[in-house]
């Protein structure tokens, strides 16, 4: 198994846990952009969103929700970057969390 998304899902890489129930597993980004970066992930594999059933979507959503009251925060942005065009490095589903509690966010606004 190459991807290492698959690695920290079945704790061969160890990742900053924030959430997780059978189906997604919420970590810090290793190398984050803003006072919180967060990675939201199902743990089976889909290369990105645009092959992820969409059956899938609407409870990655609830379990998103479920990550802001986690780490306390209602004011964030969600970003998924969906192919290597749009800047995506790592090919297995991600939703970045990116939130400043303490004041603006700037990583730029699309
Ligand atoms: P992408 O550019 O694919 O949308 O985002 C990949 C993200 O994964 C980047 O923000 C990068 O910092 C993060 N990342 C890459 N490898 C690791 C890792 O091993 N652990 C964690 N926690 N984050 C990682
Ligand atoms: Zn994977």
């Amino acid at each position: 198994m190459e991807c290492i998304f698959c690695k920290i899902v079945n704790g061969e890489i160890p990742s900053n846990k924030v959430l997780e129930n059978d189906k997604f597993l919420a970590f810090h980004d290793i190398n984050p952009i803003a006072p919180i970066h967060v990675l939201i992930i199902p743990k089976d594999h889909y290369e990105k969103f645009d092959s992820t059933p969409v059956e899938l979507l609407p409870e990655m959503a609830e379990f998103i929700k479920e990550v802001a009251k986690e780490l306390n925060i209602t004011d964030y942005r969600l970003i998924t970057n969906n192919g290597k065009g749009a800047g995506q490095e790592v090919f297995h589903l991600h939703i970045h969390m990116v939130a400043n509690p303490n004041g603006k966010l700037l990583w730029p606004k699309l």
